[in-house]
């Protein structure tokens, strides 16, 4: 079985998936294009794409009758990927939800506490030289501790979030989604809106698809009040990025923790030169065990196939 993996992942994975298939390694740590996985398609029986490989709609039409049976994506988020055609051309699509969970959701404390408490700002003011020492009125930031934190897209991930907001924090927790969930803590279910307007911490955990682009326009924006913080995680263009800087600029509320980008791996000069918002290179999942165990569920997924069993992660 000939199979495809788009990017270098961790050793261990790598020799699994060369020790059980007929393996052509990727050689590029930039996503696919359009003509990549045309040739994936026509030429391979499995792929393991992540990140941005063009599995789009386009793709499929050029091979509507593909070799390739899988793409089992390394990453729970398949925006990249084009699922109803896929479907409709025969190739399942799998993804590794849980590996990546608790990862996440330390990189959305990292920015919580990060933006709250100017962390990345003060980091660069020693770094610069700039720092006069202690003062008891220099760069006061937001108390955390006690807050009240809005989840928007209480799954997996936001409920690990919220976990850790409540039982760390001692906040009160309050979330969008689309339906009741049962919890082991108090916690409100609420509209966006109401959400946005209450919140002292947004964090924004929803997958992105038609329904949540920009589901953080200029309006959602303007909700925030003048000291809250909101934290993404999920995928860049869940925010109008244009509407963030213009907000931003204007410190219409109390500043932006970012893990992802709209036009990822561009990150505006203009969002750069902003203080109140702490930027990091989608570092979600970004340690070897977690990578691993990505790697593993992927392949996971490519071994069932092979097998003609069940697979595992559908989407
Ligand atoms: P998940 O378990 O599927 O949770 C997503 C939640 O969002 C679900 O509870 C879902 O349904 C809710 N939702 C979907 N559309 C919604 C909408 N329009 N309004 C409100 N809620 C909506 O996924 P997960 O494992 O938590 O991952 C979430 C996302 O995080 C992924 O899709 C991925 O893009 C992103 N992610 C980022 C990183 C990173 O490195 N920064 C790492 C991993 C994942 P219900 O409303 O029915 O509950």
């Amino acid at each position: 079985m000939k199979l495809l993996i788009s990017r270098r992942l961790p050793d261990s994975v790598m020799e699994a998936a060369a020790s059980r298939f007929d393996l052509t390694a990727r050689d590029a740590d930039v996503p696919m294009d359009h003509a990549e996985c045309v040739a994936a398609l026509a030429e391979q029986d499995a792929v393991i794409p992540t990140l941005g490989d063009a599995f789009r709609a386009e793709a499929f039409a050029v091979v509507p009758e593909p070799r390739c049976r899988l793409l089992a994506n390394f990453g729970v988020g398949y925006n990249h990927i084009d699922v109803d055609a896929a479907r409709a051309a025969g190739v399942a699509v799998t993804n590794t939800p849980g590996a990546v969970t608790d990862a996440t959701a330390d990189i959305a404390m990292t920015l919580i506490l990060m933006t709250a408490r100017r962390a990345a700002e003060g980091e660069r003011l020693v770094r610069t030289g700039g720092w006069q020492g202690w003062a008891p009125t220099q760069m006061l930031g937001l108390h955390v501790t006690g807050k009240t934190v809005a989840i928007i897209g209480m799954g997996r991930i936001g409920q690990a979030i919220a976990r850790r907001c409540h039982h760390g924090f001692g906040c009160g927790i309050l979330y969008v989604a689309r339906s009741d969930k049962s919890l082991d803590h108090p916690a409100r279910r609420v509209d966006l809106d109401t959400a946005l307007a209450e919140a002292d911490i947004a964090v924004l955990a929803v997958p992105a698809t038609p329904e949540t682009r920009h589901l953080i326009d200029a309006a959602a924006l303007a909700r925030l009040r003048p000291h809250a913080i909101l934290v993404n995680i999920a995928r860049g263009d869940v925010i109008d990025e244009t509407a963030l800087i213009a907000a931003l600029q204007a410190r219409s509320f109390g500043g932006a923790g970012l893990d992802v980008y709209e036009h990822e791996p561009l990150v505006p000069e203009a969002l750069r030169a902003l203080d109140n918002a702490t930027l990091l290179p989608h570092l979600g999942t970004a340690a070897l065990e977690v990578r691993e165990a990505m790697g593993r569920m992927a392949l996971s997924n490519v071994i069932a196939r092979a097998e003609g069993q069940p697979l595992p992660n559908p989407v």
